[in-house]
């Protein structure tokens, strides 16, 4: 059996959810998965689900649009479609690039 894990939550009269909770919250670690966490207690992943959970619970109507969650998710959309963009950018360069070798290799003949 794996040595249990001794730390300031060891003791704690709490389950054992709730322990590994605090101890992923103290390492900067997502506190349902385990990924890094976005400077809250989630990754982005799980702020943008508890949040969407949260509003479908109290059928909220307002989106605070300034929120951490919010933020994060536009930030993660502007890489991506940098990171799509860049991509097609690279693709139609070696397209072009393999033309241009193609019409050389024609000249050369
Ligand atoms: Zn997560």
């Amino acid at each position: 059996m794996r040595k249990p894990i001794q730390d300031e939550f060891t003791h704690l009269p709490v389950s054992r959810q709730r322990k590994y909770q605090l101890r992923m919250q103290r390492d900067g670690r997502c506190t349902e998965c385990g990924a890094p966490s976005a400077g809250a207690s989630r990754c982005l992943k799980h702020l943008v689900l508890a949040r969407e959970r949260q509003r479908a619970k109290f059928a909220l109507r307002d989106r605070y649009y300034n929120t951490l969650s919010y933020r994060l998710e536009a930030e993660a959309k502007k890489k991506a479609a940098l990171k799509r963009k860049q991509k097609a950018r690279r693709a139609a360069a070696a397209k072009t690039t393999g033309k241009a070798a193609k019409a050389t290799a024609r000249k050369g003949r």
